[in-house]
């Protein structure tokens, strides 16, 4: 599994991603529920309870996610520590997937609408290989492109001149490099 808590914990609060509930207390209280509460890996005292919270933000594959305020999180009520892993938060791993998808899917609709304003979606498929209609299907939300394609599309969107430079690329044979050390003199 590529994503797995115990191996590489989510990280609370990645700077990327918005404020964590710790950083910045929500105006409304995470309310304790009805669960009774048990002992605190982190400060040893009996804090822990499954708690709904805003602003949790951690980080999965590539990502910077805010897990729903709905989710239930084990949560030390006195020292603010969270259990976050697949076993104390059975709804995490699909949770993770299904925003980690929606994200991808979301964002290349995004790149697209905004692409589509200087290159038409078939000359786009031509020149980075995809099949047609494929970026049209992205667009409108069909099919969760990869992330190596969301972020070849943010790039040329960001800076839709690239184009040009790709297409150079993709023309001529490849060149060369000099060593990174030889770069870095004649820089
Ligand atoms: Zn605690």
């Amino acid at each position: 599994m590529s994503a797995d808590p115990s191996a590489d914990p989510p990280q609370p609060g990645c700077p990327s991603g918005p404020p964590a509930a710790a950083a910045s207390p929500p105006p409304t209280a995470p309310k304790p529920s009805n669960h009774p509460a048990t002992k605190c890996p982190c400060c040893g005292r009996r804090g822990l309870r499954p708690t709904r919270e805003p602003g949790r933000a951690l980080r999965y594959r590539n990502m910077c996610l805010t897990l729903p305020t709905a989710l239930l999180v084990p949560t030390c009520r006195l020292c603010r520590h969270r259990v976050l892993t697949f076993e104390s938060v059975p709804a995490l791993e699909s949770t993770l997937t299904a925003l980690f998808r929606a994200e991808l899917v979301h964002r290349a609709s995004a790149e697209i609408t905004h692409l589509v304003q200087f290159f038409s979606q078939r000359w786009l498929e031509r020149e980075l290989d995809l099949s047609q209609g494929y970026l049209c299907r992205l667009r409108y939300g069909d099919g969760v492109p990869s992330v190596a394609l969301v972020s070849l599309l943010a790039l040329l969107a960001a800076e839709p001149s690239r184009m040009a430079e790709l297409r150079r690329y993709w023309a001529l044979p490849l060149e060369p490099r000099s060593s990174p050390r030889c770069r870095k003199r004649a820089s």
